[in-house]
């Protein structure tokens, strides 16, 4: 199911894998076919369980909850989610049963969907789902838990049902508090009150935390202290960060540390134990200005005025001059920027990390790969070149290693899926740029050709979203420093002759909040700004790009366009196509470059189909707007699949370009 299977007994494709809410946690979308029967089946959380217990500890079976699961499940026949709710009950009664045999006190389900905005249908859903699963208890305490987010819509319905305890979200759930004060806490109930951020790596703040206790005690006295969520999202331990200064990891708490903050703060809000020592400690901690502060950037964000976030003349007119000023064909032929990362390539980096090789020797390298893939792409006939990415590892860490204010660890390392783990980089004090980033290469390449090359960065959004950001001051003014910052590299580039420049905003789509409701006032109304920031600067003939991963973002298609790129590229050819129809009724106005063929897959496309794509797409984007280029980057790609597809793709622009 996670792999799929290709070979003697079929061709079946592996299940959809999305990622978990707003987090980098991908889960495998469950399928639910007409015939497919629910019942319980697996022992693992009681095999868990006892494997626990056998070692003296008795701890708390989690599970995906009822609701979550059908509302997360994808139907794939005639059969609707509410079709399976009496098995599905069944099958959690049955679960419920077994945890009272085996002697299970408190048993969780996890319902993180109910933080969406609900419908009444989701709400007598959830009802009808409990009701039904609750009869089943069989004296073994239940626990509904919430998080990411509040649960404004279904607050008294939760309580109104015959759950043990109840568990909030109080870090991300803006109106938790709120919702508390309001409506009050079931009396006999217990409060899971999640106070430490589960998805950040920062010390928590205990003066704060047991104000907020103390008055969450007051309404539901035998409350519960917990971490906002699971623990999933944060790295183990900070005990193997070797290389990492005391004065950083004294502010850091990674998953072993937090428990440690819980039975502090527990002892102390309980005035047991001898914890006062911690208190201090913590107390001086965050009375302690933290080193990282940099005025100028402060002052430099706050003399920003809203003429700063607008780039003149305003993009029609731009797009003439940029039309005379690159005089590039119909249907421009690009890449969205990586090209393959050989072993060579890789082994290059890590022997100058290691210190085997010199500075000079290391870019000399570099400086070679770049020159034969500018010779390379122009024997491919491509129209904007990029050089290649060969000096970066990660888009993100890249730019996190060369800006001020961000730190790195060794091993905090986080599943994003299967066995994949991300390392994101973590943002510890003001950021700003200190010298040239790409600079160097982008000339270099820029030399070696008459036609233009992009200039490649990564967006304040996309570096923000994939790192460990500050809890210190807000996330809007921490993106309007990387904004910054990058701004200064876009307009050094201009400076030193790069005449496009695109600036990938990868991430933009995904952190969107989960409530729709927050999407503007919580994300767009700074995120699209700070994109805007970083290129406001620029000449009328400089042509800046952008890079979007997903193009799922027909809800907030007019927030891209306002984005005021001159050309965006997207993922596009998974998908099918309705994004198209989208940019025609909304009259986009950025030129577009939606994907002409997988980058993720070996296969190299035709030269017909991707005509067909073409066709397809000038149907509904008028010619002088449409560019060529594949999904994403060809960083994860073989040059043996990358040239045929690449040049399929030009031969395929050349022949729709003389039909028109
Ligand atoms: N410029 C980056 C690349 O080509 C963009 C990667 C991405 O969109 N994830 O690799
Ligand atoms: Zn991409």
């Amino acid at each position: 199911m996670a792999r799929g299977y290709q070979g003697e007994k079929g061709d079946v494709k592996a299940l959809a894998m999305k990622k978990w809410f707003n987090t980098n946690y991908h889960y495998l979308v469950p399928e639910l076919e007409d015939d497919t029967k629910i019942s319980l089946a697996g022992t693992k959380p009681f095999d868990e369980y006892l494997e626990a217990k056998a070692q003296g500890v008795e701890t708390k079976p989690v599970v995906v909850g009822a609701f979550t699961f059908l509302k997360m499940a994808r139907c794939t026949g005639k059969k609707a989610a509410a079709d399976f709710v009496p098995d599905v009950i069944a099958a959690y009664g049955a679960l419920l049963e077994k945890y009272a045999e085996l002697g299970v006190q408190w048993a969780a389900f996890d319902e993180p969907y109910l933080v969406y905005d609900l419908s009444a249908e989701d709400i007598a859903l959830f009802r009808t789902l409990y009701t039904g699963i609750l009869a089943k208890k069989s004296g073994v305490k239940v626990l509904a838990q919430t998080y990411f987010g509040d649960v404004r819509d279904c607050y008294t319905e939760l309580c109104g049902l015959d759950f043990d305890g109840i568990g909030l979200d109080f870090v991300e759930g803006r109106l938790t508090g709120e919702l508390l004060n309001k409506h009050g806490f079931p009396q006999g109930k217990t409060l899971f009150a999640g106070l430490l951020n589960g998805k950040n790596i920062w010390k928590n703040h205990y003066e704060t935390t047991l104000a907020r206790l103390a008055e969450i005690r007051e309404l539901a006295p035998n409350a519960v202290l917990s971490t906002s969520c699971s623990l999933l999202h944060v790295p183990y331990t900070l005990e193997n960060e070797t290389k990492l200064g005391g004065e950083y990891k004294a502010y850091l708490a990674f998953a072993y540390e937090k428990l440690t903050e819980l039975f502090e703060l527990k002892a102390l809000a309980d005035a047991a134990g001898n914890a006062q020592a911690a208190l201090s400690a913590n107390k001086e901690l965050f009375a302690k200005s933290r080193r990282g502060a940099d005025a100028a950037v402060r002052a430099r964000v706050n003399a920003l005025t809203d003429g700063d976030f607008v780039r003149l003349p305003a993009f029609a007119e731009r797009e003439k001059i940029q039309k005379e000023e690159f005089a590039l064909p119909l249907l421009p032929t690009t890449t969205i920027g990586s090209f393959p990362q050989t072993a060579e390539v890789r082994a290059n980096r890590a022997a100058f990390r290691k210190g085997v090789i010199s500075e000079e020797s290391y870019k000399k390298f570099n400086k070679d790969r770049i020159a034969e893939c500018i010779a390379l792409q122009e024997e491919i006939g491509l129209d904007v070149l990029v050089h290649g990415e060969f000096e970066r590892n990660d888009m993100v860490e890249y730019f996190g290693e060369c800006l001020n204010g961000f730190i790195f660890t060794e091993k905090a390392w986080v599943q994003s899926y299967g066995t994949r783990c991300v390392k994101p980089p973590v943002v510890w004090g003001d950021v700003s740029r200190g010298k040239a980033m790409t600079v160097e290469y982008s000339v270099f390449a820029q030399s070696c050709t008459q036609k233009p090359v992009k200039g490649m960065l990564t967006g304040p959004v996309t570096i923000l979203n994939w790192s460990f950001p500050r809890e210190d001051i807000s996330i809007k003014e921490s993106t309007t420093q990387i904004a910054l910052a990058i701004r200064d590299e876009v307009l050094d580039l201009e400076a030193n002759g790069i005449r496009i420049i695109q600036v990938d905003e990868a991430a933009l789509r995904e952190k969107l909040p989960l409530r729709r409701s927050d999407w503007k006032s919580e994300y767009l109304d700074w995120a699209i700004p700070a994109f805007r920031l970083v290129h406001s600067g620029v000449k009328a003939e400089t042509q800046i790009h952008t890079h979007m991963c997903y193009s799922e973002f027909a809800d907030i298609i007019r927030d891209i366009d306002n984005m005021d790129a001159d050309v965006i590229t997207f993922e596009a050819s998974r998908s099918d196509l309705t994004i198209l129809d989208v940019l025609k009724e909304n009259n986009f106005r950025t030129e577009v470059g939606p994907g002409v063929y997988d980058i993720h897959s070996p296969r190299v496309p035709s030269v017909e189909e991707i005509q067909t794509a073409l066709r397809l797409m000038l149907q509904k984007i008028p010619q002088e707007k449409l560019w060529v280029n594949p999904d994403c980057g060809l960083k994860t790609r073989g040059n043996a699949e990358t040239v045929p597809s690449l040049k399929n793709l030009v031969a395929a622009a050349k022949a729709v370009r003389e039909s028109l």
